[in-house]
């Protein structure tokens, strides 16, 4: 059997890696590089598409027929992708509810396609070095992806010949990767991801040795392009004084000519090369020589003012880590450690800065130089853990998982859980949870539901994600019908079994019980749900807790109420001449008043006085105890009857 790989498909960069002996590592390429930029270039109409370095290359020069950043683009449909994100060079199509296609030379990719030849290329690398053929792996995903993105991983992973044996969350790999299932139960961790075009903090619980996502919280157009871009704004603007080309206009945003793309190009190219080295140096000079026939340019560049040029940006991280924080629950001081994901973090300032804001009493990385005793670790706060490569954390843990479900490594399982809730519309427009926010997956549950109406012949399964008491406020994943024999209301039992695998997938299943007959939902057009999404959802549920409350009380009295109704009025014309005409009136008054409380709903928020109508359904039923007692009585006779037991 093939080993299984683990593979961190990412937005800027992929990598695969594996275990041998224990030692988890990332698989180079045959050029010895072990990222590999997620960058599709495709040539011509039938041309074998080139990935990675080689496409990264010409994407300056090609930018119609060179995709990167496709990761943006999987599984959501067009209408939901706001319009600053569809601004790409290549020619994206997506506007209706179908999915986003790629144009390249007049030939519609998807962007589970192109994510299938970055992961060709990365088996065939693994291939290469393991020395056999790979077609197992666990492919990692951001915690915030839902169903709809999950399943267009799983599928890019088929499309290039792997079978996907788990979806990973990205900052439970990472903790993986740096070992800390070994903390002591209740750890709590927090992951700080800044890569080149997404930031995303996501808070972690450690239990029995199980990862749990505690919240998640960060920006799909935050990322160290952003620093690059505002360096090359810097440099257009120096080589513009040093009487070189103008190349951006005044405000070093928008490109004047076209002509100097190849130009913006080797900008760029230096600019990103010139904030990596200053990780580590203190300065760097930036050459460019014979930007035009007869302009070079030079320029040193020193780390404080790459800090005083980029601060801003990753400013803008802490509000998220804030959120991320709240949403946990939680206090900086209460996470044991802070780990660092992603290629942007190995800049010192990011360090710095999650330090703070962090107020972390200890920095794994220089603990080497500090003298045993130093009264350095005073304060209690958590632990910066920067042990691992960033921009390897989330491969290594990746292939750790492999290893676990290879059998390699027995002591942890990994299980996450669900964002939001799950259920289905029930009559009266509620909301019915099958599996509540927060549950561990993989998990399977159902119910069994019969019908509100005589004759029915089918039920509606509506699938709904969400926080929200009613149907209506919550997200609409799909719906099915099944339909069955027509049966008095209540008769039916249509059993619905809801089922989220442990790639995060969900399925749902509705079965006649009585014939056995059964369909099972496809959630290809699952409503796309971003951490910002689930986050405003949970507000929304939160804000309006109150009103929901009162909605559910109301449509339940009301349903209650119909039913009461309905029965009384059905048992009075058949028993009418058995009852007093003292007590008819008393019935008949009391159906009145439970119809004028049922009036009071208003019709905007389609609530009423649910108070009044439950006092009055109250005095309905007393009222009716004699009646129902009757019917009751007829009812054996009948059944006494048919049996041949009385005359
Ligand atoms: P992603 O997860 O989005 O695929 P990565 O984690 O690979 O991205 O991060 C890529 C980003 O990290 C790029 O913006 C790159 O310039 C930046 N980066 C990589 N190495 C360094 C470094 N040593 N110092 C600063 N930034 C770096
Ligand atoms: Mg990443």
């Amino acid at each position: 059997m093939s080993k299984i790989v683990g593979i961190d498909l990412g937005t800027t960069n992929s990598l695969v890696a594996t275990v041998d002996s224990g030692i988890p590592y990332v698989i180079a390429d045959a050029e010895g590089r072990r990222l590999t930029p997620s960058v599709v270039h495709v040539g011509g109409l039938g041309v074998e598409p080139v990935v990675g370095h080689k496409a990264n290359r010409v994407r300056a020069v090609r930018p119609l027929e060179t995709v990167y950043s496709v990761k943006r683009f999987m599984g959501r449909r067009g209408s939901d992708i706001p319009r600053e994100e569809m601004l790409v060079t290549y020619p994206v199509r997506g506007d209706g509810a179908g999915p986003v296609e790629i144009d390249l030379h007049g030939c519609a990719w998807t962007p589970e396609e192109v994510s299938a030849e970055v992961l060709k290329k990365l088996k065939a690398d693994a291939e290469r070095a393991l020395g056999g053929p790979v077609t197992r792996a666990v492919i990692t995903v951001p915690a915030y992806f839902n169903d709809a993105q999950r399943q267009a991983t799983v599928r890019a992973g088929e499309l290039a010949g792997l079978t996907v044996e788990r979806i990973v969350n990205e900052p439970t790999a990472a903790a993986l990767a740096y070992g800390l299932d070994k903390l002591k139960d209740q750890s709590k961790i927090a992951v700080y991801d800044l890569g080149g075009g997404t930031f995303d903090l996501s808070v972690l619980e450690l239990n029995k040795g199980v990862f749990q996502v505690l919240s998640t919280h960060g920006n799909t157009r935050l990322g160290g392009d952003d620093l690059d871009t505002r360096i090359v704004a810097f440099l257009a603007g120096k080589i513009r004084e040093a009487g070189g080309p103008e190349l951006l206009d005044t405000a070093e945003t928008r490109v004047l000519q076209p002509e100097t793309l190849p130009m913006l190009s080797r900008i760029r190219e230096a600019a990103e090369e010139a904030k990596i080295r200053l990780s580590t140096d203190e300065s760097v000079d930036i050459a460019l020589p014979f930007l035009t026939s007869g302009f070079s340019f030079s320029l040193k560049f020193s780390r404080a003012e790459l800090e005083a040029l980029t601060r801003d940006i990753l400013m803008r991280t802490r509000a998220h880590c804030l959120r991320a924080l709240s949403d946990a629950k939680l206090e900086a001081k209460a996470l044991d450690q802070v780990i660092l994901v992603g290629g942007q973090t190995r800049m010192p300032l990011v360090r710095m800065l999650v330090g703070e804001w962090f107020a972390c009493s200890e920095f794994e990385e220089t603990r080497g130089d500090l003298r045993l005793g130093e009264s350095y670790h005073a304060a209690s706060g958590p632990v910066l853990n920067t042990g691992v490569n960033p921009d390897e954390a989330v491969a290594i843990g990746a292939a750790i998982q492999a290893e676990i479900l290879s059998g390699g490594m027995k002591h942890l399982l990994l299980l996450d859980v669900t964002p939001l809730s799950l259920g289905l519309e029930t009559f009266g427009g509620l909301m019915n949870v099958i599996i509540p926010r927060n549950t561990t997956i993989p998990v399977k549950a159902g119910e069994v539901f019969t019908t509100a109406l005589d004759h029915q012949r089918s039920m509606m399964i509506h699938v709904l994600q969400g926080e929200r008491e009613r149907a209506q406020d919550n997200w609409s994943l799909g719906r099915f019908e099944l339909e069955f024999e027509r049966a008095p209301k209540g008769v039916p039992r249509v059993g619905v079994q809801f089922e989220i695998d442990a790639n995060g997938i969900l399925h749902a299943l509705a079965r006649d019980i009585r014939t056995g007959q059964q369909k099972i939902m496809d959630m290809k057009s699952a409503v796309d749900v971003s951490d910002a999404d689930v986050q405003k959802m949970i507000e929304e549920s939160v804000e309006n807790a109150f009103d929901d409350l009162n909605a559910r009380q109301w449509i339940e009295a009301k349903l209650k109420a119909g039913e009461t109704l309905m029965a009384t009025r059905k048992g009075m014309s058949e028993h009418a001449g058995e009852l007093e005409p003292a007590y008819r009136q008393r019935v008949e008054s009391a159906l009145r008043v439970v119809e004028a409380a049922l009036e009071t709903e208003d019709s905007r928020s389609k609530i009423g006085d649910t108070p009044r109508l439950k006092a009055a359904s109250q005095e309905l039923d007393e009222a009716t105890l004699q009646l129902a007692d009757l019917m009751m009585d007829r009812a054996m006779e009948e059944m006494l009857r048919k049996q041949g037991l009385i005359q």
